[in-house]
């Protein structure tokens, strides 16, 4: 397939590079160029903005910081809805809003272009590896023409409805879950450290009982303090609790943790903490036990 890539950050350039590897044609945008380089170098054709990356393609992926940055790229004028052709689909795979998602299909389906949601779940070391799960919604139709781009990028593809915006509704809850993981390491670790207990103890306790990587993983990151270089920045992982609050005040389906960890993430944010990875968000819990 012939495709257009934009957004080439910590996750987008091993996406770009597994849809090169698995055959497909990409031509990719990034605001910085200097990011295009290395996928050049793979074999991607660079554009010089949005809609040229879009012209010849049979669909547009982006992967990009928030919903501001979806709107400047898509609705801008050299945006991807100028360029891409009637039947070309735009795929979604930021973690937006589920109000951003509606928007987009509604704004794609009056240019007669089709629109899928498709955020995914992994790291960028996952996003290099073809290991992400990709949560993908919208017309039956559309998500089968499009399932190939999915399974070259990840290892497990989940559909969940016909309307994108739900498969932005998993994401947000998905990684509310993951927030919520994360501060019980932070408060158990703090309480722990106070009574002169090894953190890494623990880790391999809580292994034993839920037998999950996630778990593993972020308990050693968490451990070891490991915040930099981030490999997701607590000032996105603030943007996602937010998003998560809007979804639940849309749904009117209270998520009264999430407020907490909205908060924390805040409070992070306000230490400094911004641009370190989102697990350093058990600084907080610390802070407060007097570490
Ligand atoms: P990132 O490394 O900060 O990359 C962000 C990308 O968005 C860059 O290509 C950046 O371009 C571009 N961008 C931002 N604002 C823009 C604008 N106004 N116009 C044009 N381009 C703009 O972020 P990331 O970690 O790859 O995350 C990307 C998305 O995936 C986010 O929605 C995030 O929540 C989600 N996500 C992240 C992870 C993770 O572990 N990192 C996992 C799953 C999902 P420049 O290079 O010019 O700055």
């Amino acid at each position: 397939m012939q495709l257009a890539f934009i957004g080439l950050g910590r996750m987008g350039s091993g996406m770009a590079r597994n849809l090169l590897r698995a055959g497909h044609g990409v031509t990719v945008y990034n605001r910085t160029r200097e990011k295009t380089k290395a996928l050049e170098a793979d074999g991607a054709a660079v554009a010089d903005s949005p809609a040229a990356a879009c012209r010849q393609a049979e669909a547009a992926i982006t992967m990009l910081s928030d919903d501001d940055a979806v709107a400047e790229v898509v609705f801008g004028e050299s945006g991807v809805a100028r360029a891409l052709g009637r039947n070309a689909a735009h795929i979604s795979s930021s973690t937006i809003s589920t109000r951003m998602a509606r928007l987009l299909a509604t704004r794609h389906a009056e240019a007669g272009q089709g629109y899928l949601s498709a955020p995914v779940f992994g790291r960028p070391e996952a996003a290099e590896q073809k290991k992400l799960v990709v949560i993908a919604a919208g017309p039956e139709d559309l998500v089968a023409r499009f399932r190939p781009l999915f399974e070259a990028v990840g290892r497990e593809t989940v559909v969940a409805g016909r309307e994108p915006w739900q498969a932005n509704a998993v994401k947000l809850c998905g990684n509310f879950m993951i927030a919520a993981m994360l501060e019980s390491f932070g408060e158990a670790y703090a309480a722990l450290r106070k009574a002169r207990i090894d953190p890494h103890v623990f880790g391999h306790a809580m292994d034993a009982l839920f037998a999950s990587p996630v778990y593993a993983n972020y308990g050693r990151i968490v451990a070891e303090e490991r915040f930099e270089p981030a490999g997701f920045q607590l000032k996105l992982g603030l943007k996602d609790m937010r998003l998560a609050l809007e979804n639940a005040r849309e749904c009117a389906a209270p998520m009264p943790l999430a407020s907490l960890l909205h908060d924390h993430f805040l409070a992070a944010l306000a230490n400094g903490q911004g641009e370190m990875d989102w697990s350093s968000i058990a600084r907080v819990a610390a802070r407060n036990a007097g570490l």
